[in-house]
C-alpha cells in the first residue's frame, strides 16, 4: 500500500513532499513516485499515528465501569478520532476495583484487535498520591507508596502495567521507585512535593510527570515546585491536558517555550462523557457533572477532561503552538516514554505503519490507519 499525493511529518517533523510505502504493518520505503496500490492523500498532512498516554474513558465507556466490553469500545471510539494507541487509566478506586479494571484491560489486550486502536497497557494513575493534591481522586482508597501492592496490580495486569503513577514527597517514595522502576516508567502525579523534592525523584530514576500544572502546587517565582523542577531537567518528559481548559493559552505558550522539544506529551485525561452530550456521568466512583466542555464535581473540582487528541491538536494551533511542536508531542514523545520510540511515533522505515492523515483544510481527521490497515475515514473522502 502507498501513500500518494500527500504532505508528511519527516523525521525531524518537517512537513516534506513524498509517498510512503508500508507492507505487513510496517513502513517500507519513503521517497517520490512510489508504485503500487496506493491510498490518494492529496490536500492531506500524513503524521505518524497519534498516541493518547492516558484516558480514563471516552464514548460513554470508562476503564473502571463494569462493561466487560468497555476498553474494547473506547478503542473504537478513539480510532475514530485519529488515535492508533493508547493506554487506558485507572483511578484511585477499591483495591478489588483497580484488580478488576487491570484485568481487564489485560484481557482487552489479548483479544485480535481489529477496528480500533492498539492498547499498549495500562496507566496505574492511583493509589500512591497525596491527598493533598488529590484533585477529584477518593481519598479513603489513597495509599503510600507501597511495592508489595504494586505487585499485586502488576501480576493482575498481566504484566502490562507501563506508567504507574506516585506522589514523591509521601513515606516510602524512593524504596517504591528503587524497585517499581525495574517494571515500568514512574510518574509523579497528584503531588505536593517541592522543587527541591522532584529534582530528587527524578533522581531515584522517575522520568515522567503526570498533567503538568494540574495535581500539583502552583508555579511560583520563589517556589517553582513540580513545574520549575520539569523546566530544569531536559530528559524530564510531562504531559499537558490541551483542552483549554486546565491549562490557560497563555501557560500553554509559555509551557511549549520553556520545555525542551522532546519533553512535551500532550494527553486527553478524558473521563467517560468525551464525545457524549451535557449531562450527569459516573466517574472514579463519583458523580461528575459536564456542561460546555467542562467535566466538574458537584464542588466544582475539575473531574478529567472530555476531549481528545485530535481536538487538542487543532485547540493547539488556533493558540499559536508551532504545528511541528504539536505533532511531535502526540506521536514521538510519548512513544518514548514508553520506550517504544525506535518502534513507532514517527515516519521512518522500518516503523509501524500508523497514521493520522488529517486535512490540511481545518486539520479534520481523512485517515486514521493502524499497523497498515485503515480504522477509520473520513466520510467526506
Ligand atoms: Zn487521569
Amino acid at each position: 500500500m502507498v501513500l500518494k499525493n500527500g504532505e508528511f511529518f519527516a523525521e525531524d517533523f518537517s512537513i516534506v513532499k513524498g509517498d510512503i510505502e508500508f507492507q505487513n504493518g510496517i513502513i517500507t520505503n519513503i521517497g517520490k513516485s512510489l508504485e503500487g496500490e496506493q491510498i490518494d492523500c492529496s490536500g492531506c498532512l500524513i503524521a505518524p499515528g497519534f498516541i493518547d498516554l492516558h484516558v480514563h474513558g471516552c464514548g460513554g465507556y470508562d476503564v473502571c465501569d463494569k462493561d466487560s466490553q468497555s476498553v474494547t469500545k473506547m478503542a473504537h471510539w478513539l480510532a475514530q478520532h485519529g488515535i492508533v494507541a493508547f493506554c487506558p487509566a485507572t483511578m484511585t478506586m477499591p483495591h478489588s476495583s483497580i484488580l478488576n479494571a487491570l484485568q481487564k484491560i489485560k484481557k482487552t489486550m489479548d483479544l485480535p484487535q481489529k477496528e480500533g486502536a492498539q492498547i499498549l497497557g495500562a496507566y496505574l494513575e492511583g493509589p500512591f498520591i497525596s491527598a493533598e493534591k488529590k484533585g477529584m481522586q477518593q481519598e479513603e482508597n489513597i495509599k503510600r507508596p507501597n511495592f508489595s501492592l504494586f505487585r499485586e496490580y502488576w501480576e493482575s495486569s498481566g504484566h502490562s502495567i507501563r506508567i504507574a503513577c506516585l506522589a514523591p514527597e509521601e513515606p516510602g517514595a524512593e524504596q517504591f521507585a528503587a524497585f517499581a522502576q525495574n517494571f515500568c516508567s514512574l510518574s509523579i502525579a497528584h503531588s505536593a512535593a517541592d522543587y527541591e523534592e522532584a529534582k530528587e525523584a527524578f533522581l531515584w530514576g522517575i522520568h515522567h510527570v503526570t498533567h503538568l500544572f494540574n495535581g500539583m502546587n502552583e508555579f511560583h517565582h520563589r517556589a517553582p515546585g513540580v513545574v520549575g523542577a520539569v523546566w530544569d531537567t531536559p530528559n524530564i518528559t510531562a504531559e499537558l491536558i490541551c483542552d483549554g481548559i486546565h491549562i490557560h493559552p497563555s501557560v500553554l505558550r509559555a509551557a511549549f517555550r520553556l520545555l525542551r522539544k522532546e519533553q512535551s506529551c500532550v494527553i486527553s485525561d478524558s473521563m467517560c462523557a468525551a464525545g457524549m452530550p451535557d449531562g450527569t456521568y459516573e466517574f472514579g466512583g463519583q458523580k461528575v457533572i459536564v456542561k460546555e466542555h467542562k467535566a466538574v464535581l458537584s464542588d466544582g473540582t475539575l473531574a478529567g477532561s472530555v476531549t481528545n487528541l485530535l481536538e487538542e491538536v487543532q485547540n493547539l494551533i488556533r493558540f499559536g503552538i508551532p504545528l511541528s511542536r504539536i505533532i511531535r508531542s502526540v506521536t514521538l514523545n510519548p512513544a518514548s516514554v514508553l520506550g517504544e520510540d525506535q518502534k513507532r511515533g514517527s515516519i521512518q522505515i522500518g516503523k509501524r505503519a500508523d497514521f493520522t492523515i488529517l486535512k490540511k483544510a481545518g486539520f479534520s481527521l481523512a485517515y486514521t490507519i493502524c499497523n497498515g490497515e485503515i480504522v477509520a475515514r473520513s466520510f467526506h473522502i
